[in-house]
């Protein structure tokens, strides 16, 4: 099931220009009502269930709920992140409760180069087979 948000903890991040989960959704689906202050996913039927947003946002106050057929109805997956983990409870249909925690990246935001130590474009190679950071062409 695509996420939604429980209106009751959603603070609409405090009306910052862009919340954290219009921020981290790669599809951008979450939006903001700015006159109830409570964000909504506008698109749910293109949700990739990533559980991006679920795990961005401060107040704890979205889910995503797996479907029933694998899923049973009455289990949840929650994940509280930390500074450098991310702790999921797993509750299951009986009532048992369970806890993993990951470590997460720490590296500050935005300063990951995904180009460092990749070649400068070259324009003349664009109609060219191949990758940029591929082989090296031989022919
Ligand atoms: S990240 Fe959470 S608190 Fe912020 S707007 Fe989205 S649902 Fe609301
Ligand atoms: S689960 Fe992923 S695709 Fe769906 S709204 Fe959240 S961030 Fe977007």
């Amino acid at each position: 099931m695509p996420s939604f948000v429980i209106t009751e903890k959603c603070d609409g991040c405090k009306a910052q220009d862009k919340t954290a989960c219009q921020y981290i959704c790669p599809h951008d689906l979450m939006a903001l009502d700015r006159e109830k202050m409570k964000a909504y996913n506008q698109e749910p039927e293109q949700c990739w269930e990533c559980f991006n947003c679920v795990k961005i946002c401060p107040q704890q106050a979205i889910e995503v709920r797996g479907y029933s057929d694998f899923v049973p109805l009455g289990s949840s997956t929650i994940p509280l992140r930390g500074t450098d983990s991310i702790m999921w409870t797993i509750k299951f249909r009986n009532g048992i409760l369970k806890r993993f925690k990951f470590p997460i990246r720490t590296t500050t935001e935005g300063s990951v180069d995904p180009y460092t130590g990749k070649p400068a474009p070259d324009f003349a190679a664009l109609k060219q087979p191949g990758f940029f950071n591929g082989p090296a062409r031989t022919e």
